[in-house]
């Protein structure tokens, strides 16, 4: 490919180093420069259109161009562009979300603690959780259970959460103390013949075979997305989160559910553990909460979590924890005006609807010899895809990338977590415009056979 040497494309090649990208394909291919957005649909820089599927990250719940945030950050940048939260310093945005966060959770929540990044939260979170177990003088208390397949950042703690291997692979991680039990993934892992709630009651068997081989006491907590985002948008089978609650209310063992692609309506209601009748320890929120138009992201912890750690600070004479952007005012009023257009114009049940409608339309490809299996919950989606004659011979994630670029060139932004196509659109989408993405991929999928 020959570019301008001035052009946008051969200035990103000489000088910017990318995330999740395979540099040595980047230096010969390039980027896909997204200039700006409106709705659900973002344009490039030669001004195509295309249907934003993912939401940018899974993340951008009230869709690109929403002149409400806008205006909010403004204001806010205004009034006052930045405060912190260290040593008891406050600001009305952050007291005001931190109320609104408090008051919306969907189990008793008492505190919230803010963050940046859904990493960062969940470093936070590993951070707390080891705090609180020296706190309660159980020091050998620390092992956290993720699972396979579970995404839960990069940071060095938190991507020795995450169960993916790229995530692993060359950075000497995970550290030592965390663990991956196994993922609900009825479709992959499931064995022939057994129902769904056989492979639920399987799950909770192995998680508990794990907890007492490392020793019930040893273990602080088991943190899991209610539905798997990254991990290829996994839901879990019937009964599973009932069967793994029991298993942790045996060995008291926290339970920390991240929220941050399942909360603000993604799963069909505000909560992730509304969907699944998950009773959390603490909820990690992050990209939906801002709807992304700013880096923000909150942890809530109820009184069990909590109490220990707060009765720590103040033995010690302070939490020795915190980052100079948490809680940012202008991020704080950002979230609380997307979490007001949420509530007005009723996104959640829009999501629920409009998922169902998607999920529905893209049932019609269940039977087609290259689609393993159709699932989804609320406006979160994936398609399987496999290879009729070539099966588990064919190199993971081929089909996954191919059908990735015949989206782009029909004008849809999907993303392949390897073969599974993960649809997760903003909440705003309307019917028309799913049909536009459920239209590409049925040409696509005639052109990748
Ligand atoms: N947790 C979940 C469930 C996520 O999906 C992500 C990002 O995709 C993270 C945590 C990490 O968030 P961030 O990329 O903001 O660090």
């Amino acid at each position: 490919m020959t570019l301008a040497p001035n052009s946008p494309e051969a200035r990103d090649i000489a000088y910017h180093f990318h995330s999740y990208t395979d540099a040595m394909a980047h230096a010969e291919q390039g980027p896909q420069i997204i200039e700006h957005g409106e709705g659900v649909f973002v344009f490039d820089n030669h001004g195509k259109r295309y249907v934003e599927a993912m939401a940018g990250l899974w993340s951008v719940g009230v869709g690109f161009g929403e002149d409400r945030l806008v205006a909010a950050a403004a204001e806010q940048m205004k009034k006052l562009p930045y405060y912190h939260n260290f040593a008891h310093r406050a600001h009305p945005a952050a007291i005001d979300l931190a109320e609104k966060l408090v008051t919306m959770a969907p189990v008793p929540m008492s505190k919230v603690f803010y963050t940046n990044s859904g990493s960062e939260a969940n470093d936070t979170v590993i951070k707390m959780l080891w705090y609180r177990s020296n706190a309660l003088g159980k020091p050998e208390k620390k092992k956290i259970i993720s699972r396979n397949r579970g995404y839960h950042g990069v940071t060095i703690a938190s991507a020795s959460l995450t169960g993916l291997p790229n995530n692993h692979r060359s950075f000497d991680l995970p550290l030592p103390g965390i663990l991956h039990t196994t993922c609900p993934h009825y479709w992959k892992e499931g064995r022939d013949g057994e129902s769904e709630e056989d492979f639920a009651t399987r799950c909770a068997e192995d998680l508990d075979a794990m907890i007492q081989a490392e020793g019930p006491d040893t273990i602080a907590a088991f943190i899991g997305e209610p539905v798997m985002g990254a991990g290829g948008v996994v839901v879990p089978p019937a009964t599973y989160w009932e069967k793994i609650q029991a298993v942790l209310a045996k060995y008291d063992i926290l339970l920390i559910a991240d929220e941050v692609i399942n909360g603000f309506g993604r799963t069909g209601n505000m909560f992730g553990c509304e969907t699944y009748g998950i009773k959390p320890d603490a909820i990690v929120m992050s990209k939906q909460i801002t709807s992304s138009y700013v880096p923000f992201s909150a942890i809530l912890l109820n009184d069990r979590f909590y109490e220990p750690i707060a009765e720590e600070s103040g033995r010690i004479g302070v939490l020795g924890h915190g980052y100079t952007g948490a809680g940012h005012p202008v991020g704080a009023a950002v979230a609380l005006e997307n979490i007001k257009i949420i509530e007005e114009r009723d996104l959640v049940t829009k999501s629920a609807e409009n998922g169902a409608y998607f999920r529905e339309k893209l049932s019609q490809f269940a039977r087609h010899p290259m689609v393993g299996e159709v699932r989804g919950v609320g406006l979160i989606a994936a398609v399987e895809l496999v290879h009729p004659e070539l099966g588990d011979t064919l190199p993971a994630g081929k089909l996954g990338a191919a059908m990735n670029k015949l989206l782009f060139e029909r004008g849809v932004i999907s993303r392949a977590m390897m073969d599974a196509m993960a649809f997760c659109p903003p909440m705003i989408i309307e019917r028309e415009e799913i049909d536009l993405i459920v239209d590409a991929f049925a040409d696509a999928l005639t052109e990748l056979e």
